[in-house]
This record gives C-alpha cells, sequence and structure tokens, in this order.
C-alpha cells in the first residue's frame, strides 16, 4: 500500500488526502491549526457568511421599493458573529468527519520535511514518518507592507477584520482587490463609511475592465469612495482615530477611519517547512511545481496558495486531486481555463477564461457579445436589473473564450460558462440550449446570441 503525507489541511491538502484514501493509499494529514485552513476558518465561509448577513440587513431595510416596509430594524452584531462562528465549526466538523470516515489519519503539530519524503511532525514528542509521496499544502498568509504605523491597534489583516467586536463607524481599506471589495461591500451595508485606496488606475486588476469598472461604479452608488492610482505611505493616530496618509498623484490626503484593513495579496507560508534541507525548489516565495504539481523533487508535491499560481479554494482542491492521483498512477486532468472567480458583493461578479483585455493581449481575433440584464425579468425582480453578461468569442469558430457576469447569481450562473469552456463549446451551441424562463441564466443565451447582434429582449443597434 502507497503511503502519503499530506502537509496542510485547507481545501488542498483535506480533498486531497480524502482522493488518496478513496485511490486506497494509507494517508496522513498533519495541520498544526485548523481543519478547513484559510478557507473554512478565516477566508471564504466566514466572509460569506458575514456578506450573507450584511446582505439581508441591507433587503430589509430597503425593502420599501418593493411594499415590504420594516421600521427599527437593528443589528446584533454578537448574534451575527455566533452564526457565522456557528456555520464555520458546522463545516470544520463537516471535514473531520469525512477525514475519519475516509480512514485518514490526522496529526496535530507543524510538519517540517527532513528529506525529500521525510516529514517531521513537531512539538514534544516529534514524529517521523516515511512516505512515497508528501504533498505540500501550506496555504498562504496575507503580504505585510512596511509603512510608519503598521503596528497602530487598529490596522488590521483579513482575519482581524472577520471578528471585529463592532460595526466600525469607518474603514479605510488599503487594496482594492478581491479582499478589499468584499469587505468594503460588507461594511459598507452594515452602514460603515468606507474607502477603498488601491495603488493601480482601476480595481480589481485580474477581472474583465469592463466589468471592474461597473462593479466600482455601483458600489461608489452605494457610497463607498474609491481613490485608485493612489499610495499609502503612513498611517497616523489622531484625536479623531487613525489617519491614512495616501498620496496620489501630487496630492496628499489624509482619511480618516478607525480601523485599516491592509488586504495587499497573500504570499505562501513555507516558514519553518525545511524546504532547503528537502531541496525542494522555490522562487519568490513559491514552490516551483510542473504540469502536475510536482516539484523538482520526486514524489513531492505542492498544491493550492503555496504554489502560488492562483490563490483559490476550488483550483487548490482541484490540483490536490491532480496531484494524489497522479502520485498514484492514476491518469488526472486539472483545467486551468475552466477555474471561475467569482466576488460575493451584491450582485455578485464573477469570471470563467480570458478577459477582453487578455484576449488583446495575446492577439486573438474574437468577437464580444453583451446583454444587458435590465432586458431579464428575473434580474429586474431580484436586484432592478443591475448588471450584464459578456461572452467573449473566437472571431473565426465562435468558440466561447470567456464569459464574465456581474448581476445577481453569477456565482451559480459562471458554472454553465465552466462547463462550455471545458467542452470547448461555441456560441450557437449556447444559443441553443435551452434556458428556463424565468431565469437570470436566460441572459446567457442573450449574451451568445448579441454577439452576432440578435439579442431577442434587447433593441438592435441603430442602423447608422
Ligand atoms: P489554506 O487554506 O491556507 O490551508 C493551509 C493549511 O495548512 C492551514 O490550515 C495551515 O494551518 C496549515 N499549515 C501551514 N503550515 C503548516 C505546517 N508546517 N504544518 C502543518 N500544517 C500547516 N477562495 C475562494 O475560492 N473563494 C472565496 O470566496 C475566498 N474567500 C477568501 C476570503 C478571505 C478573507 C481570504 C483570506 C481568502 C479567501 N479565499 C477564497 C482564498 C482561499 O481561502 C484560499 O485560496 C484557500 O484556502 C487555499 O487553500 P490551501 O489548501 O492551499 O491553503
Ligand atoms: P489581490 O491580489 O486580489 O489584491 C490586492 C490589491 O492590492 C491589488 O489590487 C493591488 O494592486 C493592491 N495593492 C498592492 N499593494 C498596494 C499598496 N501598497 N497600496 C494600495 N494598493 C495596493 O489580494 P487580496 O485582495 O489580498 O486577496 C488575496 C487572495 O485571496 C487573492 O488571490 C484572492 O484570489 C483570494 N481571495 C479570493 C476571494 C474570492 O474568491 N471571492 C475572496 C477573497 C480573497
Amino acid at each position: 500500500m502507497k503511503k502519503i503525507v499530506v502537509i496542510g489541511g485547507g481545501p488542498g491538502g483535506y480533498v486531497a488526502a480524502i482522493r488518496a484514501a478513496q485511490l486506497g493509499a494509507e494517508v496522513h494529514l498533519v495541520e498544526n491549526q485548523h481543519i478547513g485552513g484559510t478557507c473554512l476558518n478565516v477566508g471564504c465561509i466566514p466572509t460569506k457568511a458575514l456578506l450573507h448577513a450584511a446582505e439581508l440587513y441591507h433587503a430589509i431595510t430597503h425593502g420599501a421599493s418593493q411594499g415590504i416596509k420594516a421600521d427599527n430594524v437593528t443589528v446584533d452584531w454578537p448574534a451575527v458573529m455566533a452564526r457565522k462562528r456557528a456555520v464555520v465549526t458546522k463545516l470544520v466538523r463537516g471535514v473531520e468527519g469525512l477525514l475519519k470516515a475516509n480512514g485518514v489519519t490526522v496529526h496535530r503539530g507543524a510538519g517540517a520535511l527532513k528529506g525529500p519524503r521525510t516529514v517531521e511532525i513537531g512539538g514534544d514528542s516529534p514524529v517521523t514518518l516515511e512516505a512515497d509521496a508528501v504533498i505540500i499544502a501550506t496555504g498562504s498568509e496575507p503580504v505585510r507592507i512596511n509603512f510608519p504605523g503598521a503596528d497602530l491597534p487598529g490596522v488590521i489583516d483579513s482575519t482581524a477584520a472577520l471578528s471585529l467586536q463592532a460595526i466600525p463607524a469607518s474603514l479605510a481599506i488599503i487594496g482594492g482587490g478581491v479582499i478589499g471589495v468584499e469587505f468594503a461591500a460588507l461594511y459598507r451595508s452594515f452602514g460603515a463609511e468606507v474607502t477603498v485606496i488601491e495603488m493601480l488606475p482601476e480595481i480589481l486588476p485580474p477581472v474583465d475592465g469592463e466589468i471592474a469598472a461597473l462593479i466600482r461604479g455601483h458600489l461608489a452608488k452605494q457610497g463607498v469612495k474609491f481613490l485608485t492610482g493612489a499610495r499609502l505611505s503612513e498611517v497616523k493616530q489622531t484625536d479623531a482615530g487613525l489617519a491614512a496618509v495616501v498620496v496620489a498623484g501630487d496630492k496628499t490626503q489624509e482619511i480618516v477611519a478607525e480601523q485599516v484593513l491592509v488586504a495587499v495579496g497573500r504570499r505562501p507560508r513555507t516558514e519553518g517547512l525545511g524546504l532547503e534541507a528537502a531541496g525542494v525548489a522555490a522562487e519568490r516565495g513559491r514552490i516551483k511545481v510542473d504540469a502536475n504539481f510536482m516539484t523538482n523533487q520526486s514524489g513531492v508535491y505542492a498544491v493550492g496558495d503555496v504554489n502560488g499560481l492562483i490563490m483559490l479554494a476550488h483550483a487548490a482542491s482541484a490540483q490536490g486531486i491532480a496531484a494524489v492521483e497522479h502520485a498514484l498512477g492514476h491518469r488526472s486532468a486539472y483545467h486551468v481555463n475552466t477555474i471561475p472567480s467569482c466576488i460575493y458583493t451584491n450582485p455578485e461578479v464573477a469570471g470563467v477564461g480570458l478577459t477582453e483585455e487578455a484576449a488583446k493581449a495575446q492577439g486573438i481575433a474574437y468577437n464580444t457579445g453583451t446583454f444587458q440584464l435590465a432586458g431579464n425579468g428575473k434580474a429586474l425582480i431580484e436586484s432592478g436589473g443591475t448588471g450584464q453578461i459578456k461572452i467573449i468569442s473566437g472571431a473565426k469558430h465562435g468558440e466561447i473564450l470567456g464569459v464574465h457576469i456581474f448581476g445577481p447569481r453569477a456565482t451559480d450562473l459562471i458554472a454553465e460558462a465552466a462547463l462550455a469552456l471545458r467542452l470547448e463549446a461555441t456560441v450557437d451551441e449556447l444559443v441553443t440550449t435551452i434556458h428556463a424562463h424565468p431565469t437570470v441564466s436566460e441572459a446567457m443565451g442573450e449574451a451568445a446570441l448579441a454577439v452576432a447582434g440578435a439579442a431577442i429582449h434587447w433593441p438592435p443597434a441603430r442602423k447608422s
């Protein structure tokens, strides 16, 4: 029986462990904090639990336009936090149960490589495991930037922002990436004055530019302030609270806020892992891997955030599965172009495949089709018709290259687009797939029709 040791129990590691057990291996999983990793404990799940509460609060307090009136609606913050913790605990227990049911041995402690396939688990009485394959899945941690005032109380990272004692009156967010935007939406919905400070000209750099501008405009309408092309120089303590000193061009301004959230990216967590001892190569902190997620050392794999390829939970899990399948001599498949990226604002943002900017940069001849959700009945009911679906397809064959959505249910709708990419579907195949009425998904077919300027529920472009 092959022996697999997995270091790290996040979505990369625990999924790899379960898959390896399914394939008949003896599996050991080493975790030094909480099973479920960043995602379940301080990432995907708690943020979405809080965003769901924020959405509910917003719906109740803004229901008058739909004839729903409620007076004296209040937020019981400790109860919101307790619900978030309850969801996290339930999921973590669930994963622990799955590991047990699959016969995975869980070791509590920090794992370190003592040789390529030798793992030592620290603690009072260290344990050494020899394996046929080792899967490194130790995840990532927030990037810390140096600026005067970085250590002031109230300057926080995303983990702390998930456990605030109270809703802050004001919040300055350094970094307009996914974390910055989700926390901006979250705390703005609960009434905080929010300012996002982004050094690039536009927020959400990897998102299709048109969609990023739409979500920025939407959040701005809800009262979030954006300073783009802006750099933080320091944070000072003032009588009014913290003051983030921000330089944009030749202008310097101070954003006074109760809390300053720094969300400028995450970096692989490899400290103390013994990479050098094991001869595992890394570049700028990221463990280097090949197409099977194997490192330069045979039988040693690195999956998820720690290889720095793409920092998403579902990508980590897919890589974990691919790595153990390869390690155990099975065929595996990992289709990078089908990985969706989702942002859980209200309405949501989701994209898969090439952005228009990427298609241009790669010199690909493409067409686009865009359908405004104002022309979709279900979107009109759910979000007043805000949003759009944009499809990018090859100019010659009409193959789907990318789909980008801003609108209600975007994070679920994107699954159809991911499957379309996986099956190398064309716009014609999307058009001839019949979508139920009334659903937001109808707009996917309409966006495909729009590639040829033939959307049904939108007026044709005026002929000049
Ligand atoms: P992790 O989840 O970080 O797990 C690594 C595990 O390894 C941890 O449990 C850690 O304790 C353990 N570990 C580390 N070193 C050792 C060691 N030496 N020995 C033993 N154990 C060790 N992604 C999404 O797809 N969707 C989202 O909505 C989303 N929201 C997010 C929100 C926030 C606020 C953050 C911070 C991240 C979010 N992400 C989201 C990203 C997602 O959390 C990560 O991509 C994902 O958790 C990566 O999984 P992983 O298994 O590679 O690493
Ligand atoms: P990010 O890389 O998405 O965004 C960081 C942003 O900070 C960028 O826009 C960057 O230009 C900006 N920035 C960097 N340095 C700056 C500075 N000094 N001043 C101002 N702006 C600066 O990183 P993140 O938002 O911290 O998220 C980390 C990872 O977590 C991402 O890879 C993301 O995929 C993942 N995540 C995913 C989700 C989701 O899937 N819904 C949610 C949260 C986090």
